[in-house]
């Protein structure tokens, strides 16, 4: 029986013979199996990368944000081969609170800066990502016209792993763009802190989005990002906001002067804009390019990357020494154990770490 539902054995219930399907519409239609990526030799990827093929780009970027070891590998060797090509580009780090305007700002900043000619690449450092798996910092659908851009190329936020793990990738990545052609790079990030630090020791220019609040609007900001910042804007400056914005701009300029001048010794400037209304948008980027060359006069733009260099070696030898670590299988099976007994008071924490560390050091040996 083509329904054994409906044997005398199953009262109640009754299955209708289907009806038949009709054929495919397109009989000349091949179904055909989705062809699978090809994957790429080092030399293919340097190459692509460096002809400027998006698509090369995009994959050797996945390449970075993977966490298989074998993708890793070859990841870094692109890398490596990419960076005679690297390091000619603007970076710029752009942060603010969620609804200060960042995606709105990005899309008229880019377009304006691709006026020009070159090519913008907009990454983002989203430490939120991790939890929410996948941001939507970056995310092109949020960059109107930036995103069908035929000169753009916009990159969400790397989702796995630790704030330094996504900012490490975002940084690789800032590499490769460069490689391919990319001169203008934005590196968003929302406002929350730790964040905007990654962001800074990967860029240039750091550009912090404010909005005129209430008349406290300095009480929400921790000293050390606006100490980041090279530049203030405050958004939203229309319509009957006009006033507010210039009111929280002098709080601003009066606040900076309390800091001591930066090594820089450029003063970040304080400036309104509206980002939905495109009004002020030229001023913002002649201040940016007086800032380039500001700092290219004055020796600190070599200094400040030759430092970010040095912060990315230490970074890097941090996150690869914490990775073996906690991969490592005779301290997988210990940590747990020692944390116990820490918590039980048996253990000091400081006995605990030195009895993992020994345990760590004579597997290696
Ligand atoms: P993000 O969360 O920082 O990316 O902020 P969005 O760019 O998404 O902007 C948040 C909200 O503020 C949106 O509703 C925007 O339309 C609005 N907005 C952004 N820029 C301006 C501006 O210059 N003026 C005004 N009045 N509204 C703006």
């Amino acid at each position: 029986m083509e329904h054994p539902e409906n044997s005398e054995m199953y009262k109640g219930l009754t299955v209708n013979k289907g009806i038949e399907q009709p054929s495919i519409v397109n009989p000349y239609l091949k179904l055909r199996k989705k062809p699978r990526r090809r994957e790429f030799s080092v030399g293919e990827y340097v190459e692509g990368i460096v002809k400027g093929d998006v698509t090369v780009l995009s994959q050797a970027v996945t390449l970075v944000e993977s966490v298989k070891p074998e993708h890793q590998a070859i990841a870094q060797e692109v890398i490596e081969k990419s960076l005679p090509y690297s390091g000619k580009s603007m970076r710029i780090g752009i942060s603010g609170v969620p609804g200060a305007g960042k995606s709105t700002s990005i899309d008229v900043f880019g377009l304006h800066v691709l006026e020009k000619g070159g090519k913008l690449a907009v990454l983002a450092i989203d430490p939120s990502s991790e939890r929410s798996k996948g941001s939507i910092l970056g995310d092109k659908t949020r960059m109107e016209k930036l995103s069908v851009h035929p000169k753009s190329f916009i990159r969400p936020s790397p989702s796995a792993g630790s704030l330094g793990g996504v900012a490490r990738k975002t940084r690789e990545t800032i590499i490769l763009c460069e490689a391919a052609g990319f001169d203008k790079i934005f590196v968003e990030t929302v406002g929350v802190g730790q964040s905007e630090t990654a962001v800074h020791s990967m860029v240039d220019f750091f550009l912090l989005i404010q909005l005129a609040g209430t008349g406290d609007e300095l009480q929400g900001i921790k000293r050390g990002i606006m100490e980041m910042a090279d530049g203030i804007v405050i958004n939203k400056a229309d319509g009957s906001n006009i006033e507010k914005a210039k009111l929280a701009a002098s709080h601003f300029r009066n606040a900076l002067h309390l800091f001591p001048v930066p090594d820089s010794g450029w003063t970040s400037k304080v400036m309104t804009y509206s980002g939905f209304y495109g009004i002020g948008i030229k001023e913002i980027w002649d201040m940016i390019d007086e800032y380039f060359a500001f700092v290219k006069a004055n020796g600190y733009f070599e200094y400040r990357r030759n430092e970010q260099a040095k912060y990315w070696m230490y970074e890097s030898i941090n996150e690869h020494l914490r990775d073996s670590f906690y991969n490592n299988e005779t301290i997988a099976t210990m940590l747990a154990a020692k944390e116990e007994e820490v918590l039980n008071g048996r253990l000091t924490s400081f006995v605990a770490a030195k009895k993992l560390l020994d345990a760590y050091f004579s597997t290696l040996k």
